[in-house]
């Protein structure tokens, strides 16, 4: 079974509220592909891990760790009775070569070098042998989940630790035969005693480049035509609720500005003044939690994951004709 969530990095959080509110330099375009792609394949993998069934393990989901003083990110980690294994997710696509210590894909040498990274990761794990009373093993592999993905490989020694797509349900499978039992429990706790948030800062972003106002959810069009309890898209028809609009600037505020405090004012600036402030004022104590009373009066919120923060604040669906906003 999973035992984390997978969610969204915060820098990928972080650069897809940026496109919905400014024109992307080329820098960030490239970024936002590159970390769009590599969530799309850890998703590709959690999906084979359920056709495979998982039931019977205990796996780590996109995890922060800190042990001792070294921080670490792994995308995958499946803990067995006597045993960790890492799983390095690559979504690359292309023909790769791995030769005398270097990768390259279509003839260019990548700076990435996802066996180093792997192997880094299993380093730094080992430090958990010397707190831990029950011993284990650490295992690596990096997989490659994209159909496209052609490796050549000049070393044995490292395509063990190296699983591609076509391998990947036997692999899982393999795995899939041992049983967790009471070690890989008391694994799993020492394992869940080192677990950090994501400690990566997004990039810091002009507050003048940001499009202040309400966009539509399905094309992304700032024309909206406001009504009595809803907003309309004046480019596609899409209706939604100004609740649902004014709770996503409110999230959106806090993707793009982590450092700065969610305020009647500058949530009154992310929606460009088109929320009244009373309405404003009330979806502000019903979503965040007031931390600072008085004339700077500042909020919290529990989650900047829009879905999530309209679940857990009972966001009314009976407004919703798009049932999917609150699915799963
Ligand atoms: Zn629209």
């Amino acid at each position: 079974m999973f035992l984390t969530e997978r969610e969204k990095s915060q820098e990928l959080d972080f650069h897809e509220v940026l496109e919905r509110r400014t024109e992307l330099g080329e820098g960030e375009r490239k970024r936002l592909k590159m970390l769009r792609q590599g969530f799309h394949g850890e998703q590709i993998y959690d999906r084979l891990w359920d056709e495979v069934g998982h039931e019977q393990l205990l796996i780590f989901r996109d995890l922060w760790l800190k042990i001792e003083n070294a921080t670490l990110q792994i995308d995958a980690l499946i803990v067995g009775e006597d045993r960790l294994i890492v799983n390095e997710i690559k979504n690359y696509s292309g023909m790769y070569q791995y030769e005398n210590g270097s990768w390259s894909v279509n003839g260019f040498q990548i700076s990435e070098d996802p066996l180093a990274q792997a192997s880094r990761t299993a380093g730094k794990l080992i430090r958990l042998k010397y707190g831990s009373s029950h011993p284990f093993e650490i295992d690596r592999k990096v997989t490659f989940i994209n159909p496209h993905f052609n490796l050549t490989i000049d070393s044995d020694e490292n395509e063990k630790h190296i699983v591609t797509r076509s391998m990947m349900k036997y692999y899982m499978r393999d795995i899939a035969q041992q049983h967790a039992g009471p070690g890989a429990a008391a694994l799993s706790n020492t394992i869940r005693s080192c677990i950090i948030d994501d400690p990566m800062t997004p990039p810091e972003v002009e507050a003048g480049r940001i499009r202040t106002g309400l966009y539509c959810g399905r094309c992304g069009s700032f024309g909206l035509s406001l009504e009595h309890f809803r907003t309309r898209c004046t480019r596609c028809g899409h209706s939604e609720t100004i609740e649902y609009q004014t709770v996503q600037a409110i999230t959106d505020f806090a993707i793009l500005f982590p450092g700065k405090s969610i305020t009647k004012q500058n949530i009154r600036w992310i929606t460009g003044g088109e929320v009244s402030v009373r309405r404003m004022e009330r979806y502000l104590n019903k979503y965040c939690t007031l931390a600072r009373r008085g004339k700077h009066s500042a909020y919290t919120i529990d989650t900047s994951n829009l879905k999530e923060l309209l679940k857990i604040k009972g966001y009314d669906s009976k407004y919703e004709k798009d049932k999917k906003i609150l699915a799963d």
